[in-house]
């Protein structure tokens, strides 16, 4: 169905997306004052990647999704998509890109198939390469594919949304909280999808609220915070980038008092455990054992964690904001 390894392909364009000094600001009236969301973001995005936009709500994700899509109009900055420019070639860098969008916006008067005629209508996608039933399939919506959409559940409309933004073939598939509030079932069906797409060549971004997800999912994170970037980087280095590990200590017996040493954070859990968090890089395990025995704990048993992406979610939006 998709080619989207090869199709427009323009030289030695090497990125999906190119973002320079992206600025929003959302003009104030009747709901609130002005707004600006995003605060000069430069972001580039490579082909074939999976890539994550991470970050808080209200942190911009959406503005940035919604400008590369073309639904939000940007204040200022230079956005490229597939080697297109959002200004100069708005036509080509819009049916480079396919977005399934946050909220559940549907025409509920039209079925499934009706939805994606629709749209290919809407992207001039000639009838002869119209793939509506292989979409609806993939998807799993082949069964209702005459239903009408407001008879479908919550879970069918996001399956429809998802191929809505594959009508045009589009080189790069955008999913806001694809897996908001889904069903394990549902989760697993989109991931996988995301899977197969990218094993035929498309570029995919996902923002997720759950880590875990990004982590699994995602070769390369970027991070943002009150509309500017925090981070952006591998999955991979991301993790090993901060080598916080966490010490739990199960006791013989409760403590008199907690052990305590530079670089230790130290906290007593309700389940009667102590965890000691440090860095490995500059504080060695014996050292953080020293502490609980100069403490006269008795360690009855010890097993430490590794810092995930929350930590470092958490550590970089705090320092920030500290
Ligand atoms: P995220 O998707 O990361 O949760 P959004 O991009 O939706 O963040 O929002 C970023 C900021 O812009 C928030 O403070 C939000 O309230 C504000 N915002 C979003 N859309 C609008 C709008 N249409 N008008 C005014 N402010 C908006
Ligand atoms: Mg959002």
């Amino acid at each position: 169905m998709v080619d989207a390894g090869e199709r427009g392909k323009s030289g030695m364009m090497q990125n999906a997306i190119e973002i320079r000094g992206l600025v929003k600001t959302y003009a104030g009236g009747r709901h609130g004052p002005e707004k600006r969301a995003l605060g000069g973001v430069d972001l580039t995005i490579p082909r074939g990647a999976v890539f994550g936009l991470l970050g808080p709500n209200g942190a911009g994700k959406s503005t940035l999704i919604n400008i590369l899509a073309g639904l939000v109009v940007k204040t200022a900055g230079q956005v490229t998509i597939w080697g297109f420019d959002q200004d100069r070639n708005p036509r080509q860098s819009r049916a480079a890109i396919g977005v399934m969008p946050q909220e559940l916006n549907l025409d509920p008067f039209f079925t499934p198939r009706e939805a994606l005629e629709v749209q290919a209508g809407l992207y001039g996608v000639p009838k002869a390469q119209r793939r509506s039933d292989e979409i609806l399939r993939l998807v799993g919506l082949e069964d209702k594919a005459e239903a009408y959409a407001r008879t479908l559940s919550g879970g069918m409309r996001r399956r429809l949304l998802l191929a809505k933004a594959l009508v045009h073939h589009p080189q790069v598939l955008v999913l806001d909280e694809p897996t908001a509030g889904v069903d394990i079932e549902l989760r697993q069906m989109l991931w996988e999808n995301v899977r197969r797409l990218n094993a035929r060549g498309m570029t995919i971004i996902l923002t997720t609220h759950y880590l875990e997800e990004a982590e699994e999912m995602c070769d390369e994170i970027a991070i943002i915070n009150e509309g500017a970037l925090v981070v952006r980087d591998s999955t991979a280095r991301l993790l090993s980038r901060l080598d916080g590990k966490t010490m739990i200590i199960h006791p013989e017996q409760p403590p008199g008092r907690l052990p305590q040493g530079p670089g230790l954070t130290v906290t007593q859990r309700a389940d009667a455990t102590i965890a000691i968090a440090y860095r490995a890089g500059e504080t060695p395990a014996e050292s953080v054992l020293e502490a609980v025995r100069a403490a006269g704990i008795r360690i009855r048993d010890v097993r430490t964690e590794q810092a995930d992406l929350q930590d470092v979610f958490l550590e970089l939006t705090r320092r920030r904001a500290g």
